[in-house]
Protein backbone atom coordinates (compact mmCIF):
# COMPACT_ATOMS: atom_id res chain seq x y z
CA UNK A 1 0.00 0.00 0.00
CA UNK A 2 1.33 3.64 -1.33
CA UNK A 3 1.94 5.93 1.66
CA UNK A 4 -0.07 8.58 0.42
CA UNK A 5 -3.15 5.83 0.11
CA UNK A 6 -2.35 4.73 3.78
CA UNK A 7 -2.62 8.47 5.30
CA UNK A 8 -5.69 9.53 3.42
CA UNK A 9 -7.67 5.90 4.30
CA UNK A 10 -6.99 6.60 7.68
CA UNK A 11 -7.98 10.14 7.43
CA UNK A 12 -11.37 8.69 5.89
CA UNK A 13 -11.97 6.36 8.37
CA UNK A 14 -11.48 9.26 11.01
CA UNK A 15 -8.48 7.31 12.77
CA UNK A 16 -4.66 7.61 13.43
CA UNK A 17 -2.05 5.18 13.89
CA UNK A 18 -2.75 3.22 17.65
CA UNK A 19 0.93 2.92 19.29
CA UNK A 20 -0.92 0.68 21.98
CA UNK A 21 -1.70 -1.92 19.59
CA UNK A 22 1.73 -1.35 17.49
CA UNK A 23 0.28 -0.15 14.38
CA UNK A 24 3.23 0.50 11.91
CA UNK A 25 2.18 0.19 8.45
CA UNK A 26 3.95 -1.51 5.76
CA UNK A 27 4.42 0.96 2.70
CA UNK A 28 6.90 -0.38 0.26
CA UNK A 29 4.47 -3.14 -2.28
CA UNK A 30 7.70 -4.89 -3.63
CA UNK A 31 8.47 -5.72 0.08
CA UNK A 32 4.55 -6.69 0.73
CA UNK A 33 4.45 -9.05 -2.49
CA UNK A 34 7.23 -10.64 -1.55
CA UNK A 35 6.47 -11.20 1.93
CA UNK A 36 3.20 -13.13 0.38
CA UNK A 37 4.90 -15.10 -2.11
CA UNK A 38 7.06 -16.56 0.81
CA UNK A 39 4.00 -19.05 1.58
CA UNK A 40 3.80 -19.60 -2.40
CA UNK A 41 -0.13 -19.91 -2.13
CA UNK A 42 -2.19 -21.79 -4.33
CA UNK A 43 -5.59 -20.91 -5.52
CA UNK A 44 -8.23 -22.24 -3.31
CA UNK A 45 -5.65 -22.78 -0.13
CA UNK A 46 -7.00 -21.80 3.09
CA UNK A 47 -4.88 -18.86 4.51
CA UNK A 48 -5.20 -16.90 7.63
CA UNK A 49 -3.49 -12.89 8.32
CA UNK A 50 -3.22 -11.86 11.94
CA UNK A 51 -3.09 -7.99 12.00
CA UNK A 52 -4.12 -7.08 8.19
CA UNK A 53 -4.59 -3.63 9.15
CA UNK A 54 -4.71 -1.69 6.01
CA UNK A 55 -4.24 -4.91 4.03
CA UNK A 56 -0.93 -4.45 2.66
CA UNK A 57 -0.39 -8.37 2.31
CA UNK A 58 -3.70 -9.00 2.29
CA UNK A 59 -4.01 -7.39 -1.43
CA UNK A 60 -1.37 -9.96 -2.95
CA UNK A 61 -2.37 -12.56 -0.82
CA UNK A 62 -6.27 -12.37 -2.21
CA UNK A 63 -4.83 -12.43 -5.83
CA UNK A 64 -3.91 -16.02 -5.02
CA UNK A 65 -6.92 -17.42 -3.03
CA UNK A 66 -10.52 -16.20 -1.72
CA UNK A 67 -10.10 -18.44 0.81
CA UNK A 68 -8.57 -16.44 3.59
CA UNK A 69 -9.18 -15.20 7.25
CA UNK A 70 -8.33 -11.93 8.89
CA UNK A 71 -8.06 -11.50 12.30
CA UNK A 72 -7.80 -7.55 13.22
CA UNK A 73 -8.45 -5.90 16.83
CA UNK A 74 -8.91 -2.55 15.43
CA UNK A 75 -12.72 -2.32 14.86
CA UNK A 76 -12.69 0.48 12.27
CA UNK A 77 -9.79 -1.35 10.26
CA UNK A 78 -11.90 -4.27 10.52
CA UNK A 79 -14.96 -2.64 9.25
CA UNK A 80 -13.00 -1.08 6.21
CA UNK A 81 -11.26 -4.38 5.68
CA UNK A 82 -15.17 -6.32 5.19
CA UNK A 83 -15.87 -4.05 2.41
CA UNK A 84 -13.12 -4.08 0.83
CA UNK A 85 -12.77 -7.69 0.54
CA UNK A 86 -16.23 -9.43 0.90
CA UNK A 87 -14.93 -13.22 -0.28
CA UNK A 88 -12.78 -12.92 2.40
CA UNK A 89 -13.86 -13.25 5.91
CA UNK A 90 -13.12 -11.35 8.55
CA UNK A 91 -12.83 -11.22 12.57
CA UNK A 92 -13.09 -8.39 14.60
CA UNK A 93 -11.20 -9.44 16.92
CA UNK A 94 -7.92 -10.18 19.49
CA UNK A 95 -5.97 -13.26 17.98
CA UNK A 96 -4.72 -13.76 20.86
CA UNK A 97 -8.21 -15.61 21.63
CA UNK A 98 -8.80 -16.54 18.43
CA UNK A 99 -9.31 -20.79 18.87
CA UNK A 100 -6.96 -22.61 16.51
CA UNK A 101 -8.74 -25.35 16.61
CA UNK A 102 -11.19 -24.13 14.28
CA UNK A 103 -8.93 -24.06 11.04
CA UNK A 104 -8.42 -27.62 11.31
CA UNK A 105 -11.66 -28.11 9.07
CA UNK A 106 -10.53 -25.76 6.53
CA UNK A 107 -7.24 -28.22 5.67
CA UNK A 108 -3.86 -27.41 6.25
CA UNK A 109 -3.82 -23.33 6.81
CA UNK A 110 -1.12 -21.20 5.64
CA UNK A 111 -0.57 -18.03 8.46
CA UNK A 112 1.16 -14.75 8.16
CA UNK A 113 1.30 -11.15 9.51
CA UNK A 114 3.09 -8.25 10.52
CA UNK A 115 2.45 -8.92 14.28
CA UNK A 116 1.83 -5.89 16.81
CA UNK A 117 5.20 -6.59 18.56
CA UNK A 118 3.49 -6.50 22.06
CA UNK A 119 1.62 -9.63 21.52
CA UNK A 120 4.37 -12.06 18.97
CA UNK A 121 5.86 -14.56 21.67
CA UNK A 122 1.91 -15.55 22.26
CA UNK A 123 0.92 -15.67 18.61
CA UNK A 124 3.43 -17.35 17.75
CA UNK A 125 2.87 -20.26 20.63
CA UNK A 126 -0.56 -19.98 19.62
CA UNK A 127 -0.18 -20.94 16.07
CA UNK A 128 2.65 -23.57 16.52
CA UNK A 129 1.94 -25.06 19.45
CA UNK A 130 0.86 -28.83 18.93
CA UNK A 131 -1.32 -29.48 17.79
CA UNK A 132 -1.32 -27.49 15.17
CA UNK A 133 -3.19 -26.90 11.55
CA UNK A 134 -0.60 -24.86 9.76
CA UNK A 135 1.31 -25.78 7.51
CA UNK A 136 3.39 -22.70 7.02
CA UNK A 137 3.92 -19.94 8.75
CA UNK A 138 5.55 -16.35 7.84
CA UNK A 139 5.84 -13.54 10.60
CA UNK A 140 7.61 -10.26 10.70
CA UNK A 141 8.95 -9.80 14.25
CA UNK A 142 11.06 -7.41 15.99
CA UNK A 143 14.70 -8.25 14.80
CA UNK A 144 15.80 -9.28 18.27
CA UNK A 145 12.84 -11.78 18.65
CA UNK A 146 13.47 -13.53 14.84
CA UNK A 147 17.12 -13.79 15.83
CA UNK A 148 16.41 -15.69 18.92
CA UNK A 149 14.54 -17.72 16.90
CA UNK A 150 17.10 -18.72 14.39
CA UNK A 151 19.89 -18.75 16.39
CA UNK A 152 22.88 -20.95 16.51
CA UNK A 153 24.16 -22.58 19.67
CA UNK A 154 26.83 -20.58 21.48
CA UNK A 155 25.60 -17.41 20.54
CA UNK A 156 23.93 -15.02 23.08
CA UNK A 157 20.69 -15.09 20.87
CA UNK A 158 20.50 -19.04 21.52
CA UNK A 159 18.21 -20.25 24.16
CA UNK A 160 15.18 -21.91 25.58
CA UNK A 161 12.85 -20.60 22.76
CA UNK A 162 15.33 -21.22 20.06
CA UNK A 163 15.30 -24.66 21.21
CA UNK A 164 11.32 -25.00 22.16
CA UNK A 165 10.42 -24.17 18.33
CA UNK A 166 12.83 -25.56 16.60
CA UNK A 167 11.97 -28.97 17.76
CA UNK A 168 8.95 -29.01 15.88
CA UNK A 169 9.52 -26.27 13.31
CA UNK A 170 12.66 -25.31 11.36
CA UNK A 171 12.75 -21.62 11.13
CA UNK A 172 14.42 -19.79 8.15
CA UNK A 173 16.15 -15.98 8.99
CA UNK A 174 14.66 -14.36 5.62
CA UNK A 175 15.32 -10.57 5.78
CA UNK A 176 15.87 -7.76 7.70
CA UNK A 177 13.86 -4.89 7.44
CA UNK A 178 14.23 -1.26 8.48
CA UNK A 179 12.43 0.79 10.03
CA UNK A 180 12.00 3.26 6.83
CA UNK A 181 9.48 0.45 5.22
CA UNK A 182 6.61 0.99 7.77
CA UNK A 183 4.29 4.32 8.78
CA UNK A 184 5.01 5.50 11.51
CA UNK A 185 8.52 4.28 11.68
CA UNK A 186 9.02 1.85 14.16
CA UNK A 187 12.14 2.13 16.51
CA UNK A 188 13.82 -0.71 15.52
CA UNK A 189 14.85 -2.84 13.58
CA UNK A 190 12.22 -6.35 12.03
CA UNK A 191 12.62 -9.23 10.60
CA UNK A 192 10.66 -12.13 8.34
CA UNK A 193 10.50 -15.54 9.82
CA UNK A 194 9.57 -18.62 7.83
CA UNK A 195 8.36 -21.55 9.81
CA UNK A 196 7.56 -24.89 8.14
CA UNK A 197 6.85 -27.74 10.04
CA UNK A 198 9.96 -30.25 10.33
CA UNK A 199 8.97 -33.39 8.94
CA UNK A 200 9.00 -36.73 11.22
CA UNK A 201 11.77 -38.72 11.25
CA UNK A 202 14.17 -35.32 10.80
CA UNK A 203 14.91 -35.71 14.71
CA UNK A 204 14.75 -37.89 17.05
CA UNK A 205 11.33 -38.27 19.02
CA UNK A 206 11.41 -37.26 22.97
CA UNK A 207 8.72 -36.60 25.63
CA UNK A 208 7.96 -32.95 25.14
CA UNK A 209 7.01 -32.06 28.45
CA UNK A 210 10.32 -33.57 29.90
CA UNK A 211 12.44 -31.49 26.78
CA UNK A 212 10.72 -28.21 27.77
CA UNK A 213 11.50 -28.52 30.94
CA UNK A 214 14.75 -29.41 31.12
CA UNK A 215 15.98 -26.53 28.43
CA UNK A 216 13.99 -24.40 31.02
CA UNK A 217 15.95 -25.29 33.62
CA UNK A 218 19.18 -25.39 31.46
CA UNK A 219 18.90 -21.66 30.34
CA UNK A 220 17.39 -20.31 33.73
CA UNK A 221 20.82 -19.37 34.56
CA UNK A 222 22.24 -19.56 31.86
CA UNK A 223 26.26 -18.92 32.74
CA UNK A 224 26.49 -22.14 35.06
CA UNK A 225 27.27 -25.30 34.31
CA UNK A 226 24.12 -27.58 32.95
CA UNK A 227 25.40 -30.43 35.71
CA UNK A 228 24.45 -28.29 38.45
CA UNK A 229 21.26 -26.61 36.51
CA UNK A 230 19.98 -30.21 35.60
CA UNK A 231 20.79 -31.88 39.59
CA UNK A 232 17.39 -32.99 39.99
CA UNK A 233 17.15 -35.04 38.01
CA UNK A 234 19.87 -36.75 39.29
CA UNK A 235 22.15 -37.78 36.28
CA UNK A 236 25.06 -40.09 35.33
CA UNK A 237 26.55 -36.81 34.57
CA UNK A 238 29.87 -38.27 33.44
CA UNK A 239 28.27 -41.13 31.34
CA UNK A 240 25.77 -38.26 30.29
CA UNK A 241 28.56 -36.12 28.66
CA UNK A 242 30.30 -39.04 27.30
CA UNK A 243 27.55 -40.01 25.35
CA UNK A 244 26.75 -36.61 24.51
CA UNK A 245 30.68 -36.25 22.93
CA UNK A 246 30.61 -32.80 25.05
CA UNK A 247 32.61 -31.83 28.20
CA UNK A 248 31.18 -32.30 32.03
CA UNK A 249 31.67 -28.35 32.35
CA UNK A 250 29.11 -27.98 29.41
CA UNK A 251 26.86 -24.92 29.27
CA UNK A 252 23.40 -24.87 28.51
CA UNK A 253 23.93 -23.15 24.91
CA UNK A 254 26.75 -25.09 23.90
CA UNK A 255 24.48 -28.15 23.27
CA UNK A 256 22.99 -28.56 19.96
CA UNK A 257 19.49 -29.13 19.36
CA UNK A 258 20.01 -32.99 18.51
CA UNK A 259 22.30 -32.94 21.99
CA UNK A 260 19.21 -31.70 23.76
CA UNK A 261 16.84 -34.40 22.48
CA UNK A 262 19.44 -37.05 23.31
CA UNK A 263 19.71 -35.13 27.06
CA UNK A 264 16.01 -35.43 27.12
CA UNK A 265 15.92 -39.07 26.48
CA UNK A 266 19.04 -40.43 28.51
CA UNK A 267 16.82 -38.45 31.26
CA UNK A 268 13.51 -40.36 30.47
CA UNK A 269 15.55 -43.82 30.13
CA UNK A 270 16.80 -43.14 34.15
CA UNK A 271 13.66 -41.77 35.48
CA UNK A 272 12.39 -45.12 33.68
CA UNK A 273 9.87 -43.62 31.58
CA UNK A 274 9.05 -44.86 27.71
CA UNK A 275 11.45 -45.62 24.77
CA UNK A 276 11.30 -42.86 22.18
CA UNK A 277 13.56 -43.70 19.50
CA UNK A 278 10.50 -45.33 17.75
CA UNK A 279 10.96 -45.95 14.15
CA UNK A 280 8.52 -47.17 11.60
CA UNK A 281 9.76 -51.08 11.80
CA UNK A 282 9.69 -51.18 15.59
CA UNK A 283 6.34 -49.39 15.72
CA UNK A 284 4.54 -52.60 13.61
CA UNK A 285 6.48 -55.10 15.81
CA UNK A 286 4.31 -53.89 18.76
CA UNK A 287 1.89 -56.01 17.67
CA UNK A 288 2.41 -59.57 18.37
CA UNK A 289 -0.73 -60.12 19.43
CA UNK A 290 -3.43 -62.79 19.14
CA UNK A 291 -6.99 -61.80 19.08
CA UNK A 292 -10.26 -63.55 19.16
CA UNK A 293 -11.90 -64.37 16.38
CA UNK A 294 -15.67 -64.22 16.34
CA UNK A 295 -18.82 -65.15 14.26
CA UNK A 296 -21.10 -62.48 12.63
CA UNK A 297 -23.44 -62.93 15.71
CA UNK A 298 -19.91 -61.74 17.66
CA UNK A 299 -19.56 -65.38 19.50
CA UNK A 300 -15.37 -66.56 19.99
CA UNK A 301 -15.04 -69.16 17.35
CA UNK A 302 -11.04 -69.32 17.78
CA UNK A 303 -8.16 -67.27 17.58
CA UNK A 304 -5.52 -65.57 15.48
CA UNK A 305 -2.83 -63.55 15.26
CA UNK A 306 -3.16 -59.48 14.15
CA UNK A 307 -1.78 -59.85 10.96
CA UNK A 308 -4.01 -63.06 10.18
CA UNK A 309 -7.12 -61.17 11.32
CA UNK A 310 -6.58 -58.24 9.32
CA UNK A 311 -5.28 -60.08 5.86
CA UNK A 312 -7.96 -62.78 5.72
CA UNK A 313 -10.50 -59.79 6.98
CA UNK A 314 -11.65 -62.32 10.05
CA UNK A 315 -14.34 -60.58 12.49
CA UNK A 316 -12.89 -59.82 15.69
CA UNK A 317 -13.44 -56.91 18.33
CA UNK A 318 -12.33 -53.49 19.38
CA UNK A 319 -13.22 -50.45 21.52
CA UNK A 320 -13.28 -47.00 21.42
CA UNK A 321 -12.97 -44.73 23.73
CA UNK A 322 -14.75 -40.91 23.82
CA UNK A 323 -12.84 -38.85 26.83
CA UNK A 324 -14.92 -35.96 27.37
CA UNK A 325 -13.59 -33.05 29.73
CA UNK A 326 -15.31 -31.18 31.96
CA UNK A 327 -16.75 -28.82 29.49
CA UNK A 328 -17.98 -31.48 27.42
CA UNK A 329 -15.11 -31.29 24.87
CA UNK A 330 -14.14 -34.16 23.47
CA UNK A 331 -9.95 -35.55 23.36
CA UNK A 332 -9.15 -36.70 19.88
CA UNK A 333 -5.64 -38.08 19.02
CA UNK A 334 -3.59 -38.20 16.23
CA UNK A 335 -2.11 -41.46 15.28
CA UNK A 336 1.71 -42.19 14.53
CA UNK A 337 2.85 -41.54 11.39
CA UNK A 338 4.83 -45.27 12.22
CA UNK A 339 1.30 -46.98 12.75
CA UNK A 340 0.68 -49.56 10.02
CA UNK A 341 -3.33 -48.24 10.31
CA UNK A 342 -4.55 -45.44 8.72
CA UNK A 343 -1.35 -43.33 10.08
CA UNK A 344 -1.33 -39.80 11.06
CA UNK A 345 -5.07 -39.48 10.79
CA UNK A 346 -7.20 -38.59 13.87
CA UNK A 347 -8.83 -40.85 15.68
CA UNK A 348 -10.97 -41.70 19.04
CA UNK A 349 -9.71 -40.48 22.09
CA UNK A 350 -8.31 -43.95 22.68
CA UNK A 351 -8.94 -47.58 21.00
CA UNK A 352 -7.87 -50.87 20.33
CA UNK A 353 -7.99 -54.01 19.78
CA UNK A 354 -9.67 -56.57 22.18
CA UNK A 355 -7.08 -59.55 23.46
CA UNK A 356 -7.64 -62.94 23.03
CA UNK A 357 -9.35 -63.86 26.35
CA UNK A 358 -9.98 -60.51 27.15
CA UNK A 359 -13.53 -58.51 27.75
CA UNK A 360 -14.35 -55.59 25.92
CA UNK A 361 -15.37 -53.80 29.49
CA UNK A 362 -11.33 -55.04 30.59
CA UNK A 363 -9.84 -53.53 26.96
CA UNK A 364 -11.68 -50.15 27.31
CA UNK A 365 -9.74 -49.57 30.86
CA UNK A 366 -6.19 -51.14 29.29
CA UNK A 367 -6.98 -48.95 26.33
CA UNK A 368 -6.97 -45.88 28.28
CA UNK A 369 -4.30 -46.60 30.81
CA UNK A 370 -2.39 -47.49 28.05
CA UNK A 371 -3.20 -44.81 25.57
CA UNK A 372 -3.96 -41.87 27.71
CA UNK A 373 -1.74 -42.59 31.17
CA UNK A 374 -4.72 -42.54 32.93
CA UNK A 375 -7.75 -44.23 34.46
CA UNK A 376 -11.31 -43.39 34.77
CA UNK A 377 -14.44 -44.90 35.11
CA UNK A 378 -15.87 -46.42 31.51
CA UNK A 379 -19.39 -46.31 30.67
CA UNK A 380 -21.08 -47.93 27.69
CA UNK A 381 -22.03 -45.44 24.98
CA UNK A 382 -22.89 -47.75 21.38
CA UNK A 383 -21.78 -50.07 19.57
CA UNK A 384 -21.00 -50.86 15.92
CA UNK A 385 -21.52 -54.72 13.60
CA UNK A 386 -18.16 -55.76 11.99
CA UNK A 387 -18.10 -54.33 8.76
CA UNK A 388 -15.57 -53.13 5.58
CA UNK A 389 -16.41 -49.99 6.92
CA UNK A 390 -14.99 -51.03 10.45
CA UNK A 391 -12.28 -53.09 9.78
CA UNK A 392 -13.84 -56.49 10.35
CA UNK A 393 -14.14 -55.05 14.13
CA UNK A 394 -17.44 -55.65 16.41
CA UNK A 395 -16.38 -52.05 18.06
CA UNK A 396 -17.85 -51.39 21.99
CA UNK A 397 -17.67 -47.21 22.69
CA UNK A 398 -17.20 -46.31 25.88
CA UNK A 399 -17.27 -42.84 27.53
CA UNK A 400 -15.09 -41.24 29.98
CA UNK A 401 -14.51 -38.02 31.84
CA UNK A 402 -10.81 -36.52 32.23
CA UNK A 403 -9.74 -33.30 31.61
CA UNK A 404 -6.02 -34.79 31.62
CA UNK A 405 -2.79 -33.97 31.16
CA UNK A 406 -2.74 -37.44 29.53
CA UNK A 407 1.47 -39.32 28.78
CA UNK A 408 0.89 -40.17 25.44
CA UNK A 409 3.32 -43.14 23.91
CA UNK A 410 4.87 -41.24 20.99
CA UNK A 411 4.81 -44.75 19.20
CA UNK A 412 1.61 -44.69 19.39
CA UNK A 413 0.28 -41.05 19.27
CA UNK A 414 1.95 -38.37 18.07
CA UNK A 415 -0.54 -35.23 19.69
CA UNK A 416 -3.94 -34.54 20.85
CA UNK A 417 -6.39 -32.15 22.24
CA UNK A 418 -10.07 -31.81 23.23
CA UNK A 419 -12.17 -30.15 20.28
CA UNK A 420 -15.60 -28.99 20.91
CA UNK A 421 -18.34 -31.14 19.15
CA UNK A 422 -19.21 -29.10 16.91
CA UNK A 423 -15.76 -28.30 15.66
CA UNK A 424 -15.95 -31.89 15.12
CA UNK A 425 -19.23 -31.42 13.43
CA UNK A 426 -17.74 -29.11 11.06
CA UNK A 427 -14.20 -30.84 10.23
CA UNK A 428 -15.27 -34.18 9.68
CA UNK A 429 -17.95 -32.89 7.71
CA UNK A 430 -15.92 -31.29 5.56
CA UNK A 431 -12.88 -33.51 5.89
CA UNK A 432 -13.76 -37.12 6.55
CA UNK A 433 -10.18 -37.98 5.15
CA UNK A 434 -8.53 -36.81 8.04
CA UNK A 435 -10.15 -39.24 9.83
CA UNK A 436 -10.04 -42.89 10.70
CA UNK A 437 -13.22 -44.71 9.31
CA UNK A 438 -13.77 -46.33 12.61
CA UNK A 439 -13.39 -42.89 14.61
CA UNK A 440 -16.02 -41.60 11.75
CA UNK A 441 -18.32 -44.66 12.52
CA UNK A 442 -18.61 -44.17 16.13
CA UNK A 443 -18.92 -40.42 15.56
CA UNK A 444 -21.73 -41.54 13.62
CA UNK A 445 -23.38 -43.74 16.58
CA UNK A 446 -22.33 -40.96 18.91
CA UNK A 447 -23.89 -37.92 17.59
CA UNK A 448 -27.32 -40.32 16.23
CA UNK A 449 -28.11 -40.82 19.46
CA UNK A 450 -27.81 -37.28 20.74
CA UNK A 451 -29.68 -36.21 18.09
CA UNK A 452 -32.64 -39.03 18.57
N1 LIG B 1 -0.42 -5.87 8.32
C1 LIG B 1 -0.51 -4.45 8.32
C2 LIG B 1 0.63 -3.86 7.54
O1 LIG B 1 1.57 -4.60 7.28
O2 LIG B 1 0.56 -2.70 7.20
C3 LIG B 1 -0.56 -3.88 9.74
C4 LIG B 1 0.59 -4.28 10.60
S1 LIG B 1 0.65 -3.51 12.19
C5 LIG B 1 2.31 -3.83 12.61
C6 LIG B 1 -0.21 -4.60 13.30
C7 LIG B 1 -1.69 -4.74 13.09
O3 LIG B 1 -2.18 -5.68 14.06
C8 LIG B 1 -2.51 -3.51 13.28
O4 LIG B 1 -3.46 -3.41 12.27
C9 LIG B 1 -3.20 -3.70 14.64
O5 LIG B 1 -4.44 -3.04 14.74
C10 LIG B 1 -3.37 -5.17 14.64
N2 LIG B 1 -3.44 -5.77 15.99
C11 LIG B 1 -2.87 -5.33 17.12
N3 LIG B 1 -3.09 -6.18 18.13
C12 LIG B 1 -3.83 -7.18 17.61
C13 LIG B 1 -4.38 -8.37 18.16
N4 LIG B 1 -4.18 -8.71 19.44
N5 LIG B 1 -5.09 -9.18 17.36
C14 LIG B 1 -5.28 -8.84 16.05
N6 LIG B 1 -4.79 -7.75 15.49
C15 LIG B 1 -4.05 -6.93 16.25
Amino acid sequence: MKLSTIHSTLSELGTQPTRSLGQNFLHDQNLAEWMVAQLSIQPGESWVELGPGLGALTEYAHRKSTNGLLIEKDGRLAGFLSQKYPQLEVVHGDACEFDVRKLFAGGPVKVFGNLPYYVSSQILFQFTNEPSPVCALSFTLQKELAQRLSAEPRTKEYGALTLILGRRWRVKYLRTLPPSVFTPAPKVDSAVVLLTPRERGELPECDGGRFVTMVKQGFSQRRKQLRKMLVSHELDWPAVCAQLGVEETVRAEELSLAQWIELTNLASRHAGGPEFAIGHKQAQDVHGEIFDVVDEADQVVGQASRHEVHTRKLHHRAVHLFVFDKHGQLFLQKRSRWKDKHPGLWDSSAAGHVDSGETYDQTAARELAEELGVSADVEPLGSLPASDATGWEFIRIYKAQHSGPFRLPPAEIESGTFFALDQIDRWSGARPGDFAPGFLECWRVFRGARNE
